[in-house]
């Protein structure tokens, strides 16, 4: 059996129904095998040597304030194999004004063009994951998240602006990403646009790419133990030296 790890912190912005959405997770998790712990506050951030003895970290908060040592919890977790994974404004709208955070998680919302009610295309990409792979380009009428998104980031999906108007449209179409992964340090990070509300989450595809984006997130933990294992092969790289630039963002 597996002793997977997972813990979820939800709170924020109560439009984004980060209670309904923890609830979700959190049954997917335990579908795959893992053992879920909740907390609704960012305290539970600053608790490094716990972070790092998971194997995914979820958050569902949206438009908070994070603390120093609350961000240098997470990313240093992340940094040593903890994975993380998210969806919407709960994991890349959760924190304005920390880049660290940004940084971290590949990209951050700035407008979602003709709100909720815009019929849209998902397009999945083919690239060199597998993580999509089965799943066809499906339509949803919800927020269409307009993101700035690290060009680190492997894109798995994206959708075509614009469809509703706005002072983005005479910059005539452009594909934004729904889906990406990354690395920080040697941890992974999974993220998907999709998920303003519960019943968004719901829909059939948004949750299996969740479900995997979260197996392949954690497993990130096991193969960073395997690596640290094989010990002294490696540059610091690749053993996740940990990064120490943050700092201008937490005046
Ligand atoms: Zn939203």
């Amino acid at each position: 059996m597996s002793s997977k790890q997972a813990l979820i912190v939800w709170g924020g912005w109560l439009g984004h129904q980060p209670e309904e959405v923890a609830a979700i997770f959190r049954t997917v998790l335990e579908e795959e095998g893992f053992r879920v712990e909740l907390s609704d506050t960012l305290e539970t951030f600053a608790d490094e040597e716990k972070l790092k003895s998971l194997d995914l970290i979820v958050p569902v908060w949206t438009m908070g304030q994070i603390e120093k040592e609350q961000v240098e919890g997470v990313s240093k977790a992340v940094q040593s194999g903890v994975g993380i994974a998210g969806c919407h404004g709960g994991m890349c709208d959760a924190f304005r004004t920390n880049v660290d955070w940004q940084f971290m998680t590949g990209g951050q919302w700035v407008a979602h063009p003709g709100n909720d009610s815009v019929e849209y295309t998902v397009n999945i990409k083919s690239s060199s994951s597998p993580l999509l792979e089965g799943i066809d380009d499906f339509g949803v009428k919800t927020e269409q998240y307009y993101m700035h998104v690290d060009p680190a980031v492997e894109v798995l999906a994206t959708t075509r602006f614009p469809v509703a108007p706005g002072p983005h449209s005479l910059n005539k179409a452009v594909d934004i990403p729904v889906v990406w992964t990354k690395r920080w340090g040697v941890g992974r990070v999974f993220y998907c646009s999709l998920g303003h509300v519960a019943s968004v989450v719901e829909i059939p595809q948004v949750k299996l790419m969740m479900r995997r984006g979260f197996v392949w997130a954690a497993e990130g933990k096991r193969r960073a133990e395997e690596a640290a294992a094989s010990a002294a092969k490696g540059s610091a790289v690749e053993q996740g030296a940990a990064y120490t630039g943050m700092g201008d963002s937490q005046l």
